[in-house]
């Protein structure tokens, strides 16, 4: 009773500050399967995200109890005489408000932070199709949860985020990227059918077959044209165990050389290539045991002037091979043999061995240290690129060796090339125009500890100037992860797949009325 006054309070406001005309009953009269709140402590949580930058206070949260809610949710906003905004939040986790909208209603797909009390209920029943090898799963689903259900029956999904407590309706908004996208591509290249709620509260099923259109436009399409409910991954029969090998390299040349040849064997037979691709630039010593990277031995030390680093910088290079314990056997000389063929600095190889999700869970241990260090909640600034292959060394000499200079990065910086016939072209996300591409990531926390290179102003700045420092060079960067403000950076972003762009919004989502937080439409009246 209570939350329904505060409900009919909230919707009352909603009216004053936008001149939305929704009768406050209406939003009531919905009958949802789940739960409509306005407790604070959900309306906080729904105006933050990880990067702790931008706060959108929502109206109200949605707590879906099935997939006809949102459905209905949207009809609601897409009929209503002036319209209110509808923002899917999968667990969170962007930068810069995506997920977030100023006084419309954010549905929490992964169930919030009160995922625990309130739970996904029925919502997270996957299924999984042992013979067909895939996997139904709830749009707000978090990996972890899917590669866990997955494993029950051997199988696990084939493309991965170095990050595991990441949605799969947020992951598919934008591509979803790790070591593994040489060879699978991204996440968004293996999926089969979709089941997605578009801007006018339609609940359509999609894939290549079936309405294609809503399908690629959906993936890597910043939830601009629907929200997507349930997704069917392509599975493969998971790999028991892992060889997990850094080797580091001074000199950038050889060391993206050896990136571009081992992802030039993405087609051969598996022996012949590793199942996984990063690498990472040290710039500063303190960093080469960072949140990503702590795996050099503390025994071990590894002293970036012992190893004559170029410039004071170093490379290394991340590189996994699978195996199953029945051919345990035979790993040593099949790593061995694949190495042979690496220039690296012979005295910096570090080797370790684990379970297969202990590694693809890697970086939620590296959380859980931050944790408890208070240093996770913390403002993140992350610029993430997509680099062409052409001018790969002009970063190096430009960012890494110049505007980063000798001050603490305060993150790492990730650095992997990825092959673009793995990139379905029809699909919302824009890369680079060569065949060959790289992600540069910087991902960097910044402190309030009176040191001025490691402060949000700094940082943000900082990121400014690469940016600038790419234009004005004529490196043809794409944002992943993608953020402007205004719509002609927006069109520049997309190129000339603007005008696709917009004449997909225009036909799913024609009120405006989704993922405002993207800042890339304004909502319509
Ligand atoms: P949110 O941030 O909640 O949402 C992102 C966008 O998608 C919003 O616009 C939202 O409205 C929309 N959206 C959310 N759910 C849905 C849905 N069901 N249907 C339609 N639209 C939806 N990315 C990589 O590719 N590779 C990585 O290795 C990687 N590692 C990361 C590590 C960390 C620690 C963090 C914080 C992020 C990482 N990311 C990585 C970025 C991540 O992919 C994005 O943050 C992405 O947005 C997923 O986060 P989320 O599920 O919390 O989505």
């Amino acid at each position: 009773m209570a939350t329904k006054l505060l409900l009919s309070f909230a919707i009352c406001r909603l009216i004053v500050t936008v001149g939305l005309t929704v009768d406050p009953s209406e939003l009531l009269r919905l009958g949802v399967d789940g739960q409509l709140s306005v407790d604070p402590f959900d309306i906080e949580t729904a105006s933050l995200d990880f990067g702790l930058i931008s706060r959108s206070e929502p109206m109200a949260v949605l707590h879906p109890g099935s997939a006809d809610d949102i459905a209905r949710l949207v009809q609601a906003a897409y009929l209503s005489s002036q319209g209110f905004t509808v923002s899917a939040r999968g667990h969170g986790h962007s930068i810069n408000g995506q997920a977030q909208t100023n006084n419309g209603v954010v549905i929490e797909m992964s169930g919030g932070s009160r995922g625990s009390r309130l739970g996904l209920g029925n919502l997270a029943k996957q299924q999984v199709a042992v013979k067909e090898m895939h996997v139904d799963v709830w749009g707000g689903e978090l990996w972890i949860d899917v590669l866990r259900r997955t494993l029950e029956h051997g199988l696990a999904p084939k493309s991965w985020t170095d990050y595991l407590y990441l949605s799969v309706g947020g992951t598919l908004s934008n591509g979803g990227i790790s070591g593994q996208a040489f060879n699978h591509g991204p996440q968004i290249s293996n999926v089969y059918e979709l089941d997605v709620v578009t801007g006018k509260g339609e609940l359509m099923t999609c894939s290549e077959e079936k309405n294609s259109k809503l399908f690629h436009a959906v993936l890597g399409g910043l939830g601009q044209f629907g929200i997507i409910t349930r997704a069917r991954i392509a599975l493969e029969p998971a790999p028991q165990r892992v060889r997990w090998i850094r080797v580091l390299y001074s000199n950038f040349s050889t060391f993206t050389g050896d990136q571009e040849y081992l992802i030039s064997m993405h087609g051969k037979p598996s022996t012949l290539k590793f199942d996984y691709v990063e690498g990472f630039v040290i710039v500063d010593e303190g960093l080469i045991n960072n949140w990503r990277s702590s795996f050099f031995s503390p025994r071990n030390p590894v002293k970036i002037s012992s190893v004559g680093a170029n410039g004071g910088v170093l490379y290394c290079l991340e590189i996994t091979k699978n195996y199953d314990e029945s051919t345990g056997d035979t790993i040593d000389q099949e790593v061995e043999a694949l190495m042979k063929n690496l220039n690296f600095i012979p005295s910096t190889v570090f080797t370790t061995d684990l379970p297969y999700t202990d590694f693809l869970d890697r970086v939620h241990r590296a959380e859980l240290k931050l944790r408890a260090k208070g240093l996770w909640e913390v403002p993140h600034p992350w610029l993430n690129l997509f680099v062409p292959r052409s001018r790969i060394a002009d970063l190096d000499r430009g960012v890494f060796k110049g505007i980063l200079g000798n001050n603490k990065t305060s993150g790492p910086i990730l650095i992997y090339p990825m092959n673009k016939n793995k990139w379905d072209q029809r699909s919302s996300v824009v890369t680079p125009d060569e065949d060959v591409f790289y992600l540069v990531a910087l991902l960097r926390s910044a402190l309030d500890n009176g040191e001025e290179t490691q402060s949000l102003e700094y940082l943000t700045d900082q990121n400014g100037k690469i940016l600038r420092f790419c234009d004005d060079a004529g490196i043809k960067v794409k944002q992943y992860l993608p953020h402007y403000t205004t719509r002609e950076e927006w069109m520049d972003h997309f190129g000339d797949k603007w005008d696709r762009f917009y004449q997909r919004k225009m036909e799913f989502d024609p009120r405006r009325i989704l993922a405002t937080g993207q800042r890339i439409f304004n909502p319509s009246s």
